[in-house]
């Protein structure tokens, strides 16, 4: 890796970008962190991490926004001088049958699960190349290898994302760049939490069995995955020893996508 990396994480106001960002700074990895909050419910957070001993910008950029997601990391390449990693983490879920998916959700899942990823790998690609280094790290899902019912936006973004993750690795292979997809399992965050009630309505099940027989009974650890473990493996696959590992999708699933 060089010496000081410069890593932008979309999504990292909660979750696991968040996760992702604190070990980033744990590591000592200058960070944007993104999200769709105000700056100044941001700020205790922003601050936290560089009680790390690194230098945290928080930009608010829309990842529905081409523009905004360029500015971005115009921003980022104007106070870092370069931007080395990027994690394409940013997400939103919504549960419901095909005949009853609002178009609206459709079009929001497609463009902040999979295109912002494309719109920020394209504004990141010129200063990787001219630099000889480069990680790019998509946060897919199990939901990238498998499908689930009632989850047509998220499943189609995320078997899109494994698909732009192996078109970039073989675009810069020869680059020093690597382009990966971490495909989790369930982790307790708010997007979890919040499509709880959801699916136990679409089921016409139970809150507390949504969780038993339906989210953690795909994982045969019967464990919600971490934020913690899946910052170690982003931290993994931003070095040097990872450096022959491009265009995977890698599971971090409990054992879930064994089955
Ligand atoms: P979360 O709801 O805790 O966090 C989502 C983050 O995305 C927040 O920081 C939010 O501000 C940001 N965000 C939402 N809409 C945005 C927009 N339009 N522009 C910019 N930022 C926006 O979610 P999470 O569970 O941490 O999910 C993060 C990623 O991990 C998502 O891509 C999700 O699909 C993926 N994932 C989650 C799980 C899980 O079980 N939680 C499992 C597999 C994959």
């Amino acid at each position: 890796m060089p010496d000081k990396k410069t890593a932008i994480i979309t999504g990292s106001t909660s979750g696991i970008g968040l996760g992702i960002a604190e070990g980033f700074a744990q590591a000592g990895i200058n960070l944007v962190i993104n999200g769709i909050e105000p700056a100044a419910e941001v700020e205790a957070v922003r601050a936290g991490l560089e009680k790390h001993g690194v230098k945290v910008i928080y930009d608010n950029a829309n990842m529905m926004d081409p523009g905004e997601i360029s500015a971005m990391l115009m921003r980022a390449e104007a106070e870092f001088g370069g931007v080395d990693i990027i994690v394409n983490n940013a997400g939103i879920q919504h549960v419901a049958p095909i005949d009853e998916f609002p178009e609206a959700k459709w079009d929001a899942i497609i463009a902040i699960n999979l295109s912002s990823a494309f719109h920020l790998t394209k504004a990141a690609l010129p200063g990787m190349k001219a630099r000889g280094w480069g990680r790019i790290i998509n946060v897919a899902s199990a939901h990238g290898l498998v499908a689930s019912p009632f989850k047509s936006a998220y499943v189609a973004a995320k078997h899109g994302i494994v698909g732009l993750t192996k078109t970039i690795a073989l675009e810069v292979a020869e680059q020093g760049i690597t382009a990966n997809a971490i495909c989790p399992g369930y982790v307790l965050t708010p997007l979890v939490q919040k499509q709880i009630p959801d699916t136990a309505k679409a089921r016409g099940i139970s809150e507390e069995s949504v969780i038993r027989d339906v989210l953690l009974a795909n994982q045969p650890t019967r464990e919600f995955v971490t934020t913690e473990q899946l910052a170690a493996t982003a931290l993994f696959l931003c070095s040097d020893g990872a450096a022959a590992m491009t265009g995977i999708a890698l599971p971090v699933d409990g054992g879930w996508t064994a089955h």
